[in-house]
């Protein structure tokens, strides 16, 4: 599949493109999602800045087969305090006409009117599989608006070739070839948030929480979700339980419980089923638990809720690369290139053609109705395989017998830097891998400081329960080098026989390592593996373009942005004013 070219220096290769003479309209069609405004606004602002003429098309396709006051030119100012809003404000809209002949003939003929031949849709595979059967037919569609005596010959020579791009709103994650859609991101927050409130309800009353969360076909907002809270189950279409999971899940259940876990939380994908294709509904979960647990059971269906709200910080930022990249690849079409969707593959906004990831989405449909279930994860791409086993390896508590301890590490793992949200996510992972492995995980309070002091104690799977939700360092932090510490620290290692290091934190972690890495001339005890996991807010370690806390902290500066009035605060990092 074709990636987008390099660009070595940014600035220079946006001043030698050039708009002028074109026309790009800008559509949202199908479901609605969070930080559709943002790819709108991305569109119009490119295009522009290029010196293209933009128009937007209100209502979708329906908009562009009734013409008229739907297409209407887009200014600078026109998408100004869009970014921030939920949904879409040009309207999207699920069209029939559209799928016929007659209505595409009727949309061609608007275009026609406009000069508009480059088009960027911003929807779900259904529009951008109607926006591509549009493209294929246009020069037919062309002769027969000429033929019926619409438009004139220099009209068909001038308008002959339509260009397509997509990028693709919805808040599923369910397209192929692409990491994340435009939405997804805002939709997790809004689960997450029900989540917090219910788990702090939930653990004064010893409760289990059913929560339904939307994927009629895919389950990657529940999966996803349950990764994000640490859930005890989770059911979605692509993995089907065993026949007995009823059994294994209400046994896990009283583990748990017997370990003093105050509230379990099972997440559904709307679309679950059993391995013989019949639904797993809230309620059947619900009578379940009750009846064989007698465990105070709710079930939360959160709905619409995921659709609302202010898109997230992520997809404000995702739907801008995306629009910029969608008006890049309508200035370097040419009359043979395929239409294209932009996707964010890693951290990149890349361009692949539009069709063969429709169908492989397709095929994804396809794999799962033959209960292909394996290939269906397959085709669902990297990041959903990656998401599945990490929840499968985090979520199963095996017991001490069970583990293998031939060769196990004694690997410490601590916070080094200022506090970063996610920091405690990291450590449960990185405790329950660990032990998972075979090795045995040893916890140090206060980073470098806690460790020459011998704050070290070994740490087992349920001491992390919980840990993901939760925000500073709960194992403790400080911004404390090692260098002038060296021989304690070495002595601690060898008390303990640390024989690997973990160093979760900011540029001071990175710092650290690089002290200890110096020293190992002089102490052997630091001839281990030593590795860090960037978590700052501040986003400045080496070598990453994200560490763990950037993005919360972006969405904090989000959040405060909106709420108005600008304050004075101080915090415990600042002691001095801080003005937010
Ligand atoms: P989504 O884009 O979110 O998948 P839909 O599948 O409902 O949502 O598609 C939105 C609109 O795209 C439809 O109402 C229709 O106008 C158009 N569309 C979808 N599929 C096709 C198709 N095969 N041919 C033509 N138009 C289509």
């Amino acid at each position: 599949m074709a990636v987008a070219p390099k660009r070595q220096d940014t600035r220079k290769f946006f001043e030698n493109l050039s708009g002028e003479g074109k026309s790009i309209a800008v559509l949202t069609s199908g479901g609605d999602a969070q930080g559709m405004n943002g790819a709108v606004r991305a569109v119009v602002r490119m295009g522009i800045y290029v010196g293209a003429k933009v128009y937007f098309i209100h209502e979708g396709y329906q908009g562009m087969v009734d013409g008229g006051d739907n297409i209407q030119e887009a200014t600078w100012e026109s998408v100004s305090s869009m970014l921030q809003v939920g949904g879409t404000v040009i309207g999207s809209a699920r069209c029939k006409d559209f799928r016929t002949r007659e209505g595409r003939l009727k949309a061609a003929h608007n275009l026609v009117k406009l000069n508009i031949t480059n088009m960027c849709v911003i929807g779900g595979d259904g529009s951008l599989t109607g926006a591509n059967l549009f493209r294929e037919e246009w020069s037919s569609l062309l002769d027969e608006l000429l033929q019926q005596g619409l438009i004139d010959n220099e009209a068909v020579v001038s308008n002959s070739v339509l260009h397509i791009v997509g990028m693709v709103g919805s808040i599923d994650n369910d397209f192929c070839g692409t990491d994340m859609t435009i939405g997804t991101d805002s939709a997790l927050h809004r689960i997450i948030e029900v989540v917090d409130a219910i788990m702090t309800t939930a653990q004064s009353h010893q409760r289990t929480f059913v929560l339904e969360v939307m994927g009629r076909h895919c389950g990657y907002l529940a999966l996803v979700s349950a990764l994000a809270c640490g859930a005890d189950w989770v059911f979605i279409p692509e993995m089907p339980p065993e026949d007995g999971w009823e059994d294994n899940m209400c046994h896990k259940l009283s583990e748990n419980r017997a370990e003093r876990k105050r509230l379990n939380i099972i997440i559904v994908a709307e679309g679950a089923i059993d391995s013989h294709n019949k639904a797993i509904t809230p309620d059947y979960i619900k009578d379940l638990v009750v009846s064989r647990l007698g465990f105070d059971t709710r079930v939360t269906i959160l709905g619409h809720v995921q659709r609302g709200g202010t898109p997230s910080a992520f997809d404000r930022i995702l739907a801008s690369r995306m629009g910029v990249e969608a008006v890049l690849a309508l200035l370097e079409a040419s009359a043979t290139t395929p239409a294209c969707v932009v996707s964010l593959v890693g951290n990149q906004a890349v361009r692949l053609p539009l069709m063969e990831c429709v169908q492989m989405t397709q095929e994804v449909q396809k794999a799962m109705d033959e209960k292909k279930f394996d290939e269906a994860v397959r085709l669902r791409g990297r990041s959903f395989e990656h998401n599945l086993a990490t929840y499968r390896l985090l979520s199963y508590h095996k017991a001490d017998g069970e583990l293998p301890h031939q060769n196990a590490f004694n690997v410490a793992v601590l916070n080094v830097g200022a506090p970063a949200a996610g920091m405690n996510g990291a450590v449960r992972s990185a405790v329950r891998v660990g032990i998972a492995e075979g090795h045995r995980v040893f916890a140090v309070s206060d980073g470098f400081e806690g460790f020459y002091k011998g704050q070290i104690k070994e740490i087992k799977w349920g001491d992390v329960g919980g840990w993901t939700g939760q925000g500073g360092s709960l194992l403790g932090t400080k911004r404390t080098l090692p260098g002038k510490h060296l021989d304690k620290i070495a002595e601690q290692m060898r008390i303990h026989n640390i024989n690997a290091l973990l160093v979760i934190g900011g540029f001071e972690a990175f710092e650290s390592l690089l002290q200890l890495y110096e020293a190992r001339d002089h102490h052997e005890e630091f001839c281990v593996p030593m590795c860090m996991l960037p978590a700052t807010i501040s986003n400045n370690v080496p070598g990453t373009d994200l560490s763990i806390g950037a993005d919360t902290s972006i969405n904090a500066i989000v959040e405060v942005r909106e709420q108005g009035p600008v304050e004075r605060i101080q915090t415990k990092e600042n002691p001095g004013a801080v003005w937010i």
